[in-house]
C-alpha cells in the first residue's frame, strides 16, 4: 500500500526531474537545468564552468536512465520514475549521490566560487531549478546546521541525496 502522502512526494521528486514539464524526464530537462543555473548566476555556457556542469548534467543524465529507462527510449515516464528509480536509490542512496556528484559538485562551484555557499545562493539555485521560492528559502535554511549562513559542499551532496531516496 502506498499512501496518498507518498504519492504526493513522488510527484513533486518527478516534477523537479521533469523541468520542462512535458511529462516525461529526458536529457533536455539535465541540459535545461544547467542553462538555467549558468544564467541565474550569469555564466557563460563556454566557460570551464559551464562547460563542467553540462558534463555533470550530461552524466547525472545518463545515470539516471541507466537505472530507470526500462524500454531504453532515452525517456523515463512517471511509471519508469516510480517502479525504477525511486525504489531503486532508496534502497542505494549512495548510488545516486554518486550519479548525482559531478552535477552538484559543478553547480557548487558556479554558485559559491569560494568554496562555501551562502544560504541565499541556495535557494536561488533551488528557483533557478523551479523550486517554489517558500520551499527554496526553507530547504537552503534547513542545510545550515550551524546558523552561519554558509553551506559546504560536503553537506549538500547527502542532503540532495536525502531528498530524492527518503520519501518519508
Ligand atoms: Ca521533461
Ligand atoms: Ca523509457
Ligand atoms: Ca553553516
Amino acid at each position: 500500500m502506498v499512501s496518498s502522502e507518498y504519492e504526493r512526494r513522488i510527484a513533486a521528486r518527478f516534477a523537479t526531474f521533469d523541468q520542462d514539464g512535458n511529462g516525461y524526464i529526458d536529457r533536455e530537462d539535465f541540459s535545461g537545468a544547467a542553462k538555467a543555473l549558468l544564467a541565474e548566476f550569469g555564466t557563460t555556457p563556454r566557460s570551464d564552468k559551464g562547460q563542467a556542469l553540462y558534463g555533470g548534467a550530461e552524466a547525472f543524465w545518463q545515470g539516471m536512465a541507466g537505472i530507470a529507462d526500462r524500454d531504453g527510449d532515452q525517456r523515463i515516464t512517471r511509471e519508469e520514475f516510480v517502479n525504477g528509480a525511486v525504489k531503486r536509490l532508496r534502497d542505494n542512496p549512495d548510488r545516486f549521490a554518486e550519479i548525482a556528484r559531478p552535477f552538484l559538485h559543478a553547480a557548487f562551484a558556479v554558485a559559491a566560487p569560494d568554496g562555501e555557499a551562502a544560504v541565499e545562493d541556495l535557494a536561488r539555485v533551488l528557483r533557478a531549478l523551479g523550486v517554489p521560492e517558500d520551499v527554496a528559502r526553507a530547504a537552503a535554511a534547513s542545510l545550515d546546521g550551524d546558523g552561519d549562513g554558509k553551506v559546504s559542499e560536503a553537506e549538500i551532496i547527502p542532503a540532495f541525496a536525502r531528498y530524492f531516496t527518503v520519501p518519508q
